[in-house]
C-alpha cells in the first residue's frame, strides 16, 4: 500500500501470472496513450507481483493486460531496490556484439535456456510521469529489457531456442498446468 503525493489512497494488488502455453501470451500489446493514474496503478501492481514472485522483470501481457507496459529490477539481493517502470519501451539502438545468457521467465516457471541477444541496447520509453526517457543498458539489464519487450510482441524466450528444446519445455508446462488444475479441483 502507498500514498501518492496528493494523498489519494491506493491499495496494491497481486496479479495472477499467466503460465505458458496460453494464447494470451501470444498477442501484440497496444501502446499506452498517456501514463495516467490508471497506468501507474497497473505499473505498481505489476512491480508488487514481480517482487512477490522473485522475478527481475514482468510485462503486462503476463498478467492478462494487453498494454505496452513493463517493469524491471535487476538489483541483487542485499542491494537497494532499483525498480524501473516503462510504458511503450522501444529498442532504438542495439550493439553488434551479442551475448548469451541463461534466461528464465515467470510464465515458464522452473525452465531456463541460453538465449543470444545484443549485448547492449538503448531504450526509449515513457516513465511513470509520462516523460520520454532513454536508457542505455548492458549485461543483465539489456537481456531483461529485451526479454520483456519481446512479451509485448507475443514472443517468449523459448521462441529464440531450438524447436526441439522449446517443445520439450512446453510439454512439461502443459503437464504442470494439468496437475495444478487437478489439484485445485480436488482441494
Ligand atoms: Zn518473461
Amino acid at each position: 500500500m502507498l500514498f501518492n503525493l496528493t494523498g489519494t489512497f491506493f491499495r496494491m494488488a497481486l496479479l495472477d501470472i499467466i503460465v505458458a502455453p496460453d494464447p494470451r501470451l501470444k498477442g501484440t500489446a497496444k501502446p499506452v496513450e498517456r501514463v495516467d493514474d490508471a497506468v501507474r496503478r497497473i505499473m505498481d501492481d505489476m512491480l508488487e507481483t514481480m517482487y512477490a514472485a522473485n522475478g527481475i522483470g514482468l510485462a503486462a501481457p503476463q498478467v492478462g493486460i494487453l498494454k505496452r507496459i513493463i517493469v524491471v529490477d535487476v538489483s541483487r539481493e542485499g542491494e537497494p531496490a532499483a525498480p524501473i517502470q516503462m510504458a511503450n519501451p522501444e529498442v532504438i539502438w542495439a550493439s553488434e556484439e551479442e551475448r548469451s545468457y541463461d534466461e528464465g521467465c515467470l510464465s515458464l516457471p522452473d525452465h531456463y535456456a541460453p538465449v543470444t541477444r545484443p549485448d547492449r541496447v538503448k531504450i526509449r520509453y515513457l516513465d511513470r510521469e509520462n516523460e520520454i526517457r532513454t536508457l542505455e543498458a548492458g549485461s543483465i539489464m539489456a537481456t531483461c529489457v529485451q526479454h520483456e519487450i519481446d512479451h509485448l510482441n507475443g514472443v517468449l524466450f523459448v521462441d529464440h531456442i531450438s524447436s526441439l528444446k522449446r517443445n520439450m519445455i512446453i510439454r512439461k508446462l502443459q503437464k504442470f498446468k494439468k496437475q495444478q488444475a487437478e489439484e485445485a479441483a480436488t482441494a
